[in-house]
């Protein structure tokens, strides 16, 4: 499998993981034409991807679903409580828009994709996450989550890659510019951004079974790429020290390389 972010951070989320025979695209959090403006610079194919699987409802992760959605004639795939609070939000439209509900815990079979959600820990309805399976590779997607639990650990364990969050240093959202309301969101381990240390504890139990790690959704303002590498490099992690595990960091305003799973 070849997964690309598009774009990652709080103004546009989008991952492109194509397979031998189809594609999948993690939110479509950017506008319709800059998602396929970044697909085409990242040598994908709009022709190729089946479904839009959706994490949860906020504006940097459903911008372009309804645009691409239509266009391409994909379903939305998300879970229940996601897609109800979409189409609330999109209730003026009466362009029809294909949907399929899925639940956490339970895998769906799309193309030659096996698709599993897992329950995320967001301030959003019903968030999730997606572990991706084609033949016998595994890529998760694990973003917008305050914390890694322990269930979500076993199931990342058995991911041969992952796009996990790395949001914040705990220091620089300390002492930085935002309110104190806001800091105390972005902190909550139910209801927040998963921190560059918690992210490094998550790879340090996971360093044996990964193969590739891409680092996503850092903050703009709370973070530096340097130092989210750092901190996920000092996880201890064996391969992550020695460089025999690709480690990348996803951006906002540009395509990230390629990692090949
Ligand atoms: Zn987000
Ligand atoms: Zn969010």
């Amino acid at each position: 499998m070849n997964v690309c972010v598009l774009a990652s951070g709080s103004k546009g989320n989008c991952i492109y993981i194509e397979g031998s025979t189809g594609a999948l695209l993690v939110d479509a959090g950017l506008s319709g034409r800059e998602i396929l403006r970044r697909l085409e610079a990242a040598g994908g194919s709009a022709d190729r991807i089946e479904a839009i699987l959706v994490t949860h409802e906020h504006t940097d992760h459903i911008r372009g679903v309804d645009v691409l959605a239509r266009r391409l004639g994909l379903p939305v795939v998300a879970t229940r409580g996601t897609l109800a609070e979409y189409l609330d939000h999109r209730r003026g439209s009466r362009k029809p828009l294909q949907t399929t509900a899925c639940r956490c815990g339970e895998s769906l079979s799309l193309g030659d994709f096996f698709i599993e959600p897992f329950a995320t820990s967001h301030d959003a309805i019903e968030p999730c996450g997606f572990c991706i399976r084609e033949h016998d590779l595994e890529v998760g997607c694990c973003t917008d989550t305050g914390e890694v639990s322990p269930v979500m650990l076993e199931r990342l364990r058995r991911c041969d890659a992952l796009v996990i969050e790395s949001n914040h240093c705990p220091e620089m959202l300390k002492n930085g510019p935002y309110p104190a309301f806001l800091k105390k969101r972005i902190r909550d381990v139910k209801r927040g951004h998963l921190s560059n240390s918690a992210c490094a504890a998550c790879l340090k139990s996971l360093a044996d079974d990964l193969h590739a790690v891409t680092l996503a959704h850092l903050s703009e303002v709370n973070n530096r790429p340097e130092i989210a590498l750092a901190a996920a490099a000092s996880a201890g992690g064996l391969g992550l020290f020695a460089g025999s595990i690709p480690l990348r960091v996803a951006r906002q305003h540009e395509i990230t390389e390629t990692m090949q799973v």
